[in-house]
């Protein structure tokens, strides 16, 4: 089994830097993923309202027989039910289709800046974590302004920003930012959904090291210090992805990387999604 570290949230709370994503599984192959995540060892899984996979999550939960504090789970609310109320009755949507009673962490799934209600819906998220039915609450695909207008006019600094994050996009003033104010950065996509396995960089860092491409991306993440949340249906990939604890990068393997970087994102822009 292997031991994957905990990164500690700005109010304490224990996440494990490495965890387990969802997105683009159907929620009928979804149970029999995430059991074979957590038979091999991913205690954290990462999923949202607007995958429509909360009840394969929840059924892969029931059906281990781990206690419900060894794992972290995480979910999301999608844009259209932002707002405070419409926040509070999708969160209840999401508890009952993982069929839990608290979830580890609860984020925004995008700020959607033209429906202008990501404060709002925030206050909601902060009446959820004093009510003890989230444990953390944060965002998603939060830029610097976003977080900064959050923060000027909210009371808890949000614990996590999850955000598009790889070799090719590295987002380095985003990092610094929450690097500043205590936020944990946590990287999606974090293999870029497999375009960088195939970068000529990657590909002679993972002869060098004898492991797989995806194997060196995620080394880097870790120990730049991003949580991440690689997915697969695989259960050999889910077994790799997990082997990344028993080497390590040098300092010049990571500037490597860090020369990838081309600030392109494979996913929409979180100034223009709504
Ligand atoms: P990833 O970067 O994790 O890449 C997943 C792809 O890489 C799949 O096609 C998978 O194939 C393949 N893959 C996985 N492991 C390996 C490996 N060891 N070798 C070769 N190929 C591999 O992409 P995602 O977009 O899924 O991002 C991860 C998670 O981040 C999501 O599942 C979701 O939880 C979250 N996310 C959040 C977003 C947000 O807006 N907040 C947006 C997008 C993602 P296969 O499955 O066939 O094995």
């Amino acid at each position: 089994m292997h031991q994957i570290p905990d990164v500690t949230l700005n109010n304490g709370v224990k996440m494990p830097q490495l965890g387990f994503g969802v997105f683009q599984v159907p929620d009928e192959d979804t149970a029999v993923a995430v059991s074979n995540a957590l038979q091999a060892g991913y205690r954290s899984i990462d999923t949202a309202a607007i995958y429509g996979n909360e009840r394969g999550v929840g059924r892969a939960i029931a059906e281990s027989s781990l206690a419900r504090d060894e794992l972290f789970i995480t979910t999301k609310l999608w844009n259209d039910e932002q707002g405070y109320e419409a926040t509070l009755n999708a969160f209840d949507a999401s508890l009952g289709n993982l069929g839990l009673d608290y979830v580890d962490l609860y984020l925004i799934h995008w700020p959607a800046p033209a429906r202008d209600l990501y404060l709002d819906t925030y206050r909601a998220l902060e009446k959820i974590l004093a009510e003890g039915r989230a444990r953390a609450i944060g965002v998603s695909n939060f830029q610097v302004a976003h977080l900064q207008r959050l923060m000027d006019n909210t009371g808890v600094t949000p614990a996590v920003n999850q955000v598009e994050l790889h070799p090719g996009l590295q987002q380095q003033e985003l990092r610094a930012f929450h690097a500043q104010h205590g936020i944990t950065t946590e990287a999606w996509s974090p293999l870029a959904q497999g375009a960088v396995l195939r970068d000529k960089a990657v590909l002679e860092l993972a002869a060098r090291h004898d492991v797989s491409p995806a194997q060196i991306v995620l080394r880097w993440h870790l120990q730049i210090g991003n949580v991440v949340i690689p997915k697969s249906v695989t259960p050999e990939r889910i077994q790799q992805n997990l082997d990344v604890f028993s080497f390590q990068l040098t300092h010049g393997d990571l500037q490597a990387i860090t020369a990838l970087d081309r600030g392109l994102r494979t996913g929409p822009d979180p100034d223009t999604l709504n």
